[in-house]
């Protein structure tokens, strides 16, 4: 079950937690004044409404978690964000991310491969205001090739590879965000593809996501 109320309590644990992740090193206003705007308990099941703005990963199903709310301002940071700028989102889980980066202004194209998530999804009506997001059911290493090149491509589950078809389907001076390594931590990459098609890698710090898996799954 989920409810849909906002109340001052609610309020006042977000703008704590906004603050903690200020204090953890997040320092881009529009990342911070995204996610004080949404309210996480939406995007969970009401059992977790008394700590749902703790700093941390919850389990929303399908053996799936929505990230933790450093993990989605660390790598929403590292996009460099501009407004109406496409951006491929794989893994949409919780829709929480997409709706970040909605709020922010970007045109998001995010793509599930649990049937049951995605379904959730479609009938979740608070992330059904952004009109700025469009779902898919599919899988993540095939991209979305009817609608590339993005601007920017953010992978939200643990990748363990830069999947080939994702740096295909992204703009010149574009720039993707992806956990890298196939044990329980990975380390974060930024992509920018370079003209001619050079990459320039950045590597930051360990995190710790569910496995980017092959196909699809009923
Ligand atoms: N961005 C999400 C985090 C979800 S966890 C949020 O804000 O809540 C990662 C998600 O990636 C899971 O839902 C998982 O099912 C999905 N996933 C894993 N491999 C995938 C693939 N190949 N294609 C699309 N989604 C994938």
């Amino acid at each position: 079950m989920r409810t849909y109320e906002d109340t001052y309590r609610h309020k006042g644990m977000r703008k704590q937690l906004i603050d903690s992740i200020a204090q953890k090193g997040i320092t881009d206003e529009r990342v911070l004044d995204a996610m004080l705007h949404l309210p996480r308990h939406y995007f969970m099941d009401s059992a977790f409404d008394k700590i749902a703005y703790e700093d941390r990963a919850f389990p929303i199903g399908e053996d799936q978690t929505i990230s933790q709310p450093y993990t989605v301002a660390y790598q929403t940071q590292l996009l460099e964000l501009k407004p109406f700028e496409k951006v491929l989102e794989i893994g949409t889980g919780s829709a929480y991310q997409a709706s970040v980066l909605a709020e922010m202004g970007a045109q998001v194209f995010t793509i599930e491969r649990q049937r049951k998530l995605f379904e959730q999804n479609k009938n979740f009506q608070y992330v059904r205001k952004f009109p700025g997001i469009k779902f898919f059911y599919g899988d993540g290493y095939e991209g979305l090739p009817t609608f590339a090149p993005f601007d920017k491509i953010i992978v939200t589950a643990a990748a363990p590879l830069i999947p080939p078809k994702l740096l295909e389907q992204l703009k010149t001076q574009g720039k993707m965000v992806i956990p890298i390594g196939d044990g329980k931590v990975q380390r974060m990459f930024r992509i920018t593809k370079k003209e001619g098609g050079i990459l320039q890698e950045e590597e930051f710090d360990n995190f710790s996501f569910v496995p980017m898996l092959e196909g699809r799954n009923n």
